[in-house]
């Protein structure tokens, strides 16, 4: 089969190599390059040494199955890429997202398929209504969704969204389809306009004023943003650090804001599987609206283009797709 193979920072490069040995497998229709291949990339990750096949956020049409396990060939599935236990001691003090024996899908998805442990299957594969693109979307708007319930959300609650890279703007657009106020605060033009070509109320950096927002969500990874909306947020509101900041980086968090204004700085990473089912709902029931996030689609030959296109700050998401034959323009 094809894969784009990650072979070190800046080098993918598409392989022949041999299809997965699994009961279980789904050909890839699609798959959403996320903040953290971006970073292997760029960067490379200690979870990913190269080389390896990346990409998590992906569905696709059931290629290979076992008796019993409720799919048939050809149905349409979301599989999340990883399942927490359920039993461990964090699991039962609801602290599902850091469950220490999450189980994981093995290999990436920018390749043409990929195999599930049949043990794997009951838990983590989800039937679709139908094949297409919006479910690459469900894995990062089940973190976005899991960051939600951090904040306190009251239909009078302003909400404030720092950053519209793809994550800001799949929570601008989870606010605007639960009909609750929400701005957006970047500082690219292009990303904010096309945010507000979505009817979401887009605002250039400095023009928040102090006391605005009682839910500010921090979306690029940049301390200092912090550091400065714990300043600025309402009394008793929330500023949620949803963008991870670098391992011992630390942010000097104003004390008479917590103290005197009680105000709340708290911060999520990831989605349990609960999140991942609200997720596929609420993607099905909205595919036009989150469709948007999608700004480009392309063959796993034009991989590096599609990296490259990420990294320069034009796009939202960006899909592949192992049987697309020729690019479609990204917006
Ligand atoms: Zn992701
Ligand atoms: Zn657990």
């Amino acid at each position: 089969m094809k894969a784009l193979v990650y072979l070190g920072i800046g080098h993918l490069e598409l392989r022949d190599i041999p299809a997965p040995n699994a009961e279980f497998l789904v050909r890839v229709m699609g798959c959403g390059i996320c903040g953290t291949d971006l970073k292997t990339y760029s960067k490379g990750h200690h979870l990913f040494p190269p080389p390896a096949i990346l990409g998590h956020e992906f569905y696709g049409l059931v290629e290979k199955t076992f008796p019993g396990s409720g799919f048939s060939v050809g149905d349409p599935v979301a599989v999340a890429p990883y399942a927490e236990c359920g039993r461990c001691s964090l699991c039962l003090a609801g602290g599902r997202t850091l469950c220490r024996n999450k189980a994981f899908v093995q290999g990436g998805a920018f390749c043409e398929l990929v195999g599930i442990p049949p043990s794997y299957v009951p838990t983590g594969v989800f039937k679709l209504p139908e094949a297409d693109d919006v479910y690459t979307l469900v894995e990062p708007l089940a973190c976005v969704l899991n960051g939600v319930g951090r904040l306190s959300i009251r239909p009078s609650s302003r909400t404030l969204v720092v950053g519209a890279g793809p994550m800001g703007a799949l929570f601008a657009l989870l606010f605007k389809v639960r009909d609750l106020p929400v701005t957006v605060v970047e500082p690219g033009l292009h990303r904010r306009e096309a945010v507000a070509s979505w009817g979401i109320d887009s605002r250039e950096p400095g023009s928040v004023d102090p006391g605005e927002y009682d839910n500010i969500v921090i979306a690029v990874n940049r301390r200092e943003l912090v550091e400065d909306y714990v300043k600025s947020v309402a009394d008793c509101g929330t500023v949620l650090m949803f963008a991870g900041l670098g391992k011992g980086e630390t942010v000097a968090v104003d004390s008479y804001a917590i103290h005197y204004r009680e105000v709340s700085l708290t911060g999520c990473s990831g989605y349990a599987l609960t999140h991942f089912k609200e997720a596929l709902d609420l993607t099905a029931r909205h595919r036009e609206v989150f469709s948007r996030v999608i700004s480009g689609r392309m063959p796993l030959e034009r991989g590096k283009d599609a990296f490259g296109l990420l990294q320069s700050g034009q796009a939202f998401k960006v899909v592949l797709k192992p049987g697309l034959d020729s690019a479609e323009n990204p917006k």
